[in-house]
């Protein structure tokens, strides 16, 4: 069978959002219910690309590896169970810098995409902030919003929930996603 792939967005969809960065494992909590989500996912061969905005690398709180320890985690952790998160793609850079990569711009998609020779058009892209919606629709996915995180503050802010979907949490999004695929 061949994979199907999705985009998700890492804090306030996998992880609890502190409203803080997470600068150690452990402050790495799952959302409710995202660890069954993922396992979902898994089951049903999807391939995760988790593309996340980590700005506080270049503000200078975290390395880059110890970003990518925090990744490596909890990626172990749902590798255990099947899931297969294809890659991680991480920017590190704050607004000021104007870089490809941060959301909503789509170089962490395009990078994905050239390291794996894969697609993400049209692929379902589950986020909890504007800027992973509008990455979303630039790139050609299929956005999902949720309302943990900055979700809610994210449908308020945006003022309308036209041409939107909108999901509880990740979990009720990948119900939906399995639903229709
Ligand atoms: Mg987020
Ligand atoms: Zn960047």
């Amino acid at each position: 069978m061949k994979p199907k792939y999705i985009v998700l967005d890492r804090d306030g969809v996998i992880n609890v959002d502190l409203f803080d960065y997470v600068l150690d494992t452990k402050a790495f909590k799952f959302e409710e219910g995202s660890f069954e989500a993922l396992v979902e996912l898994g089951k049903n061969n999807f391939e995760i690309v988790v593309a996340t905005n980590q700005k506080c690398i270049n503000l200078g709180l975290i390395s880059s590896e110890g970003i990518k320890a925090i990744n490596d985690y909890w990626v172990n952790i749902v590798t255990k169970e099947g899931v297969k998160i294809k890659s991680v793609e991480v920017c590190p850079h704050k607004d000021e810098e104007n870089c490809d990569c941060r959301k909503p711009k789509t170089g962490l998609l395009k990078n994905a995409e050239k390291k794996h020779g894969i697609s993400l058009k049209d692929c379902y892209f589950v986020g909890d902030k504007l800027s992973d919606i509008e990455c979303a629709f630039t790139h050609g996915c299929k956005p999902i919003l949720v309302e943990t995180g900055y979700g809610t503050r994210s449908v308020a802010e945006r003022g309308s929930s036209e041409n939107l979907i909108i999901e509880k949490n990740l979990r009720e999004a990948v119900k939906k996603i399995i639903r229709e695929s």
